[in-house]
């Protein structure tokens, strides 16, 4: 008795034994069933994801004794001879060995003969279509375009693009999927129940993964290990036999970036040089780990891995610690390191040198964070400060406090989900939203509220309270009321306080304009009434400052803004910093 390879002993035998491609061959079962099959079709996808298997099985259930069906018996004369490649009717062309005109011209001859059985189909499987050369191809054409009624072309191609436009115009088209290693390991599954293999599931993973969508390919690589190991396989058999690295290295090389440990890098690379592993397989499957973490840290990693449901949850926990950026740039330098390992003469240097790199990254802090931490560091700063003095201001609620003002984007006086703080004028007083006022300032329309001269509020009023203003200022901010102290108010009109500052305390102006926001709830709690504020500067040398006008003065500090690179303009707010030199 001769041994037959797996891959042929467990090709499948009907539409419903083909793994993954139930989007083409339920379609062909309807069409059979309808009796509309096409003249040609053409089958593209990876290679050994199933096209030649559903072209014989759509020749079958063609041809069958019991046919057109689609499910043919697989035990009548034709689907036998089909089965074995003996069928007269049934002709399988591989193009890539004839891909000249002399053989599509002698196909065209047979065609025009009938077939060994009534009513039966004479059909044309024609592998890697693609190779054939564009004579070839204009004789296929003519053959596509008047075929005789049982003949049928079915075209197979791992580049769909390389075939001519023409030939695709006549033909069905069906896409076969690359079959995942989940579908894969399964199918090996069944096939080593019923040949009595003992394999457990992460073997089978391994198999499958090498074999990269190919179900053919999985198939002889359980040959392969069988003939190594006999009817029971381990994982570390299939790893040995197959030059498969253990997956525990990746993890391993993961633990010693998070641990920062070199010693254990390092360690790593020479056992798996010990152990003849290659580098360049290495890299590659560090890569694939890596973007597996990835794609656990983003989706969770139910979808979208090829891996068993061990390794799975394995890498789902080891993902945990590493932050998204980081395993980007992670993925970016062993993606450079599996591009030119290739290449270089030293691979291991190259390899000791990329790990170690990884090791020594510092994790990504983003802009957020620290402005985040920053805020925190405030707040508690201010509590402190505050505590002892025991003021008898209300404690603010936390969400009254001012909106951060030193972020880059936010502006703190555009936002105007930020009310004003309670006052104890009636609400007629209450400004309206932040947005909407500066709108109709901008549109100097006049303004419906009374003056604030013969409001509650007035100049005087202001300057009485100045100093219990600055002194609450400095009790929050020590820094927002030493700039304050080179502050006079100088008027209150339309709800607005003008604060004016000497020409050498520009500095001082346009940080009180930055915290503003800050300044005016203060200066609210004192005043009893909210009040906007504008900072001015005085003095001298009209065109080196900038103008008075409120509209423009606020234009021209953005526009300063925007001048400055937005990263600049952050380490300027945090620190409180001025450019001194471009
Ligand atoms: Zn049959």
């Amino acid at each position: 008795m001769s041994y037959v390879v797996m891959a042929r002993k467990w090709r499948p035998l009907t539409f419903e034994e083909v793994v993954a491609q139930s989007h083409v061959t339920v379609t062909l079962q309807n069409a059979v069933r309808a009796g509309r099959t096409a003249h040609a079709y053409l089958f593209s996808g990876p290679r050994g994801s199933g096209k030649t298997t559903t072209a014989r099985i759509l020749a079958k259930a063609l041809n069958c004794d019991q046919g057109p069906t689609p499910a043919p018996c697989n035990r009548c004369r034709a689907c036998e001879s089909i089965n074995r490649g003996t069928s007269p009717d049934v002709l399988e062309i591989d193009a890539a060995s004839n891909r000249g005109i002399d053989e599509i011209r002698s196909l065209r001859e047979k065609v025009i003969l009938g077939v060994s059985k009534q009513s039966g189909h004479k059909v044309y499987i024609i592998d890697e279509v693609h190779m054939l050369t564009p004579e070839a191809f204009n004789a296929l054409l003519k053959t596509l375009e008047e075929p005789p009624a049982h003949v049928i072309f079915i075209l197979a191609t791992t580049e769909r693009h390389r075939v001519p436009a023409t030939i695709l115009s006549r033909c069905q088209h069906f896409f076969f999927r690359r079959i995942s290693s989940q579908d894969i390991a399964g199918q090996l599954a069944r096939i080593a129940q019923q040949e009595g293999i003992e394999i457990p599931e992460e073997a089978l993973f391994l198999i499958a993964r090498r074999a990269d969508g190919a179900m053919r390919d999985a198939q002889s690589l359980l040959d392969q290990v069988v003939a190594f190991a006999g009817m029971s396989v381990t994982a570390e058999a299939v790893r040995e036999a197959l030059g498969v690295l253990d997956q525990d290295l990746f993890f391993r090389a993961t633990d010693a970036v998070l641990a920062k440990n070199r010693t254990a890098g390092l360690n790593l690379i020479e056992e798996l040089i010990g152990q003849g592993g290659d580098v360049g397989e290495f890299a590659r499957g560090l890569l694939e780990h890596l973007r597996n973490l990835l794609v656990c840290k983003i989706q969770g990693g139910d979808t979208g891995l090829d891996l068993s449901e061990a390794d799975r949850l394995r890498c789902r926990t080891h993902a945990e610690p590493f932050p998204e950026q980081d395993l980007q740039r992670m993925i970016q330098i062993v993606s450079d390191l599996e591009r030119d390992i290739g290449d270089v003469i030293q691979p291991r240097l190259h390899l000791e040198i990329a790990l170690l790199k990884l090791i020594a990254m510092e994790p990504v802090v983003s802009i957020d964070d620290l402005l985040d931490r920053l805020d925190r560091l405030e707040e508690r700063l201010r509590g402190r400060l505050a505590a002892p003095e025991s003021v008898p201001a209300p404690s603010r609620p936390s969400p009254a406090l001012p909106e951060p003002s030193n972020r880059p984007h936010a502006q703190a006086d555009e936002s105007p989900a930020n009310q004003p703080p309670a006052s104890a004028e009636p609400s007629s007083r209450v400004p309206p939203a932040r947005g909407e006022e500066n709108a109709s300032a901008r549109a100097s329309t006049p303004s419906p509220v009374p003056p604030a001269s013969s409001g509650p509020v007035s100049l005087e009023i202001v300057r009485q309270k100045w100093d219990e203003i600055v002194g609450r200022v400095k009790a929050e901010s020590i820094s927002l009321g030493a700039h304050l102290d080179h502050g006079t108010p100088r008027a209150v009109a339309d709800e607005t306080l003008r604060v004016g500052f000497p020409a050498r305390a520009a500095f001082s102006a346009s940080h009180i304009r930055r915290k503003k926001r800050e300044f005016e709830d203060i200066a609210a709690r004192v005043l009893g009434t909210r009040l906007r504020v504008e900072c001015i500067l005085e003095g001298s040398d009209a065109e080196s400052q900038p103008s008075q006008n409120p509209g423009e003065e606020q234009e021209a500090e953005q526009e300063t803004k925007t001048e400055v690179a937005p990263s600049v303009q952050t380490v300027l707010q945090i620190f409180d910093g001025e450019i001194l030199r471009r």
